[in-house]
């Protein structure tokens, strides 16, 4: 489940804001700006919930129930995926669950309420009465016909009892009136619904198949067309769709984007293992039912080989869950996070954040990348080691983790994609190629510290512009000065990141002194420091009266043009206008 947004009015809803963010790992609490400071600002409610539910997001809204139902009501007639959506009182005496009944709203309720120390205010009959929403399975089940299930617990509601046959240990302790005669039945089986209106259906993700020779001529249409086949094996054995755990296949074709596909039209993770060559196969690849043997962990059944067709279906007792199923393709993810603030960070990188296994990254960073969960492992390092820490990226995701590399702003200025990269381009290890080369990599753009800084003092960087890192630890100075004369004299507008610090303490000087043979005194310089974290600071002085004591390295220099200007008009402005004379 994605991790709940926690949405407050004011100040005083904080605490118990934070307190029920403690239980959902990933969560953030979105504050009304300018009534209080938390992870996420908003501007209006109403629209702010409506956004929320219409990504799906859960929403505990710290705020009378009146006004959350108000604000989404509009929603509520499109018939889509209903997140779980809580009102709870903002001193933590009452939880509401309102919406999302088949999403675990009432789960949520009873893990609020229980860490509040109230009872939830539960509505949900089946709930009530079975102590268990007989609706809501666990991960690893799944429910076969949400219509038949209504019926079926109306029918208990009713007075029914019923017989449970299959293993559902989830239930054992639920308080279901059981009969052994009963004509109601819970089935827990991976075989496909027949119809009975007396039966509820509950797979268990209970099959993989596995595919060899998959072809390397991406199209949707083999993709369908290979999603099609296994979906006719299935059905061959009379399985349910729903009771496939997993695609299975050989770990040579990771980087095939057919079976990719294939999975996720099956709505299934795909898992790679390393099979026995098969003797008999026309090209000597792995056998299906070889892949099998090598991924399952334990016992099962082959219910269907077929060597000729290249597909193969494994039968297991109980659910699977798919992490223990070979493994998977290892991935890499270099992400920017921004200035700082959570609101400056593209959803893209929060999302790879969210399903990451393993983080690296200079540990400041990382910091500002959480809150994390406390099964994801994090490898901070100090700032300086970034080609080791590219390697260790690499090494991690080639074993089948979800690594993601944090730098902040974004990752391609002055950061770790380039280090990423280069370790992959540079390696000359033959094993160690082939590993890296399979991993599924890929960079995740963020708003870089210049843009952060432009955007709060108006439009300095409106016309030309360069970047520049005053740091000659990977260049050499002669470089820098040779650059700063050439963009000095193009007039462009210049972004200086890593402008001082301890080890390079008069790089700055001696860079202010060339700029200014080019430019005069009055130019406006744009100096925003911790932009985007607590304590940001901005301010606009003239190239004349710029000292290096009015910088550090958390600082970002912007020197305008000839043509930036300044003016004060409701707030004080710098912008460089978009044409030239
Ligand atoms: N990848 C980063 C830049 C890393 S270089 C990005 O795209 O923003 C580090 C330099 O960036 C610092 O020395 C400073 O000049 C600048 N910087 C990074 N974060 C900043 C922030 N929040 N406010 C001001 N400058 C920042």
């Amino acid at each position: 489940m994605k991790p709940p947004a926690i949405v407050i009015l004011g100040a005083g809803a904080l605490d118990t804001a934070r307190r029920i963010q403690s239980l959902y790992a990933g969560s953030q609490v979105h504050a009304l700006q300018g009534r209080a400071q938390a992870d996420v600002a908003y501007s209006e409610f109403g629209a702010h919930l409506r956004d929320l539910y219409a990504r799906g997001t859960p929403i505990v809204a710290l705020c009378a129930a009146g006004i959350v139902i108000r604000s989404i009501a509009p929603l509520l007639a499109d018939k889509g995926v209903e997140p779980p959506v809580l009102a709870v009182a903002e001193d933590g005496s009452a939880v509401v669950p309102l919406l999302g009944g088949l999403a675990g709203v009432n789960v949520m309720a009873r893990e609020m309420a229980a860490a509040l120390a109230v009872a939830p205010a539960i509505t949900t009959s089946g709930e009530l009465r079975f102590g268990t929403c007989v609706l809501n399975p666990p991960d690893g089940y799944a429910l076969a016909d949400i219509g038949q299930g209504k019926r079926f617990v109306s029918d208990l509601l009713a007075g029914e009892s019923t017989r449970i046959e299959g293993d559902a240990p989830w239930l054992d302790d639920a308080p279901l009136p059981r009969s052994a005669s009963a004509r109601l039945a819970i089935r827990v089986t991976p075989r496909a619904w027949d119809g009975r209106q007396d039966e509820l259906v509950i797979h268990p993700r209970c099959v993989v198949v596995a595919v060899t020779g998959a072809s390397a001529d991406a199209s949707t249409e083999t993709a369908a067309r290979l999603a099609a086949r296994v979906r006719g094996v299935l059905d061959a054995h009379g399985l349910a769709p729903l009771s496939l755990a997993a695609l299975l296949a050989s770990s040579a074709q990771v980087t095939n984007a057919v079976l990719a596909e294939a999975a996720s039209a099956l709505n299934v993770p795909l898992r790679f293992a390393d099979g026995e060559d098969d003797e008999d196969g026309e090209d000597g690849a792995d056998s299906p039912a070889s892949l099998l043997h090598a991924a399952l962990r334990i016992p099962f059944e082959t219910v269907h080989d077929d060597p000729q067709e290249r597909i193969a279906l494994a039968l297991s007792p109980l659910a699977l869950d798919p992490a223990t199923i070979g493994r998977a393709r290892g991935k890499l993810t270099v992400i920017g996070l921004g200035p700082g603030n959570a609101e400056l960070m593209v959803p893209a990188a929060r999302a790879a954040l969210d399903e990451a296994t393993d983080i690296l990254g200079y540990e400041t960073y990382v910091k500002m990348a959480g809150p994390l969960r406390a099964t994801q492992r994090v490898h901070g390092t100090d700032n300086r080691e970034e080609m080791q820490r590219a390697r260790h990226a690499f090494e991690l995701a080639s074993a089948g983790r979800s690594v993601v590399m944090v730098s902040s702003g974004d990752p391609g200025v002055f950061a770790m994609a380039a280090a990423v990269l280069e370790a992959l381009d540079t390696t000359q290890d033959a094993a160690q190629n082939a590993a890296w080369s399979a991993v599924e990599l890929g960079i995740v753009p963020g708003v870089s510290a210049a843009m952060a800084t432009a955007a709060q003092a108006g439009a300095p960087l409106g016309h030309d512009f360069c970047m520049l890192s005053l740091s000659d630890n990977l260049k050499p100075w002669a470089i820098i000065e040779k650059r700063l004369h050439h963009a000095a004299q193009a007039d462009l507008v210049m972004a200086f990141y890593n402008p001082i610090s301890r080890a390079r303490p008069w790089q700055l000087d001696k860079a202010l002194d060339i700029v200014r043979e080019y430019r005069a005194a009055q130019t406006p310089v744009v100096l925003g420091r911790d932009i985007g974290r607590p304590g940001g600071t901005l301010r606009t002085v003239t190239l004349g009266e710029l000292r290096p004591a009015d910088v550090d390295m958390r600082t970002m220099v912007i020197v305008g043009s000839s043509t930036t200007r300044c003016f004060s008009k409701g707030a004080q402005w710098v912008y460089t206008p978009r044409w030239y004379e």
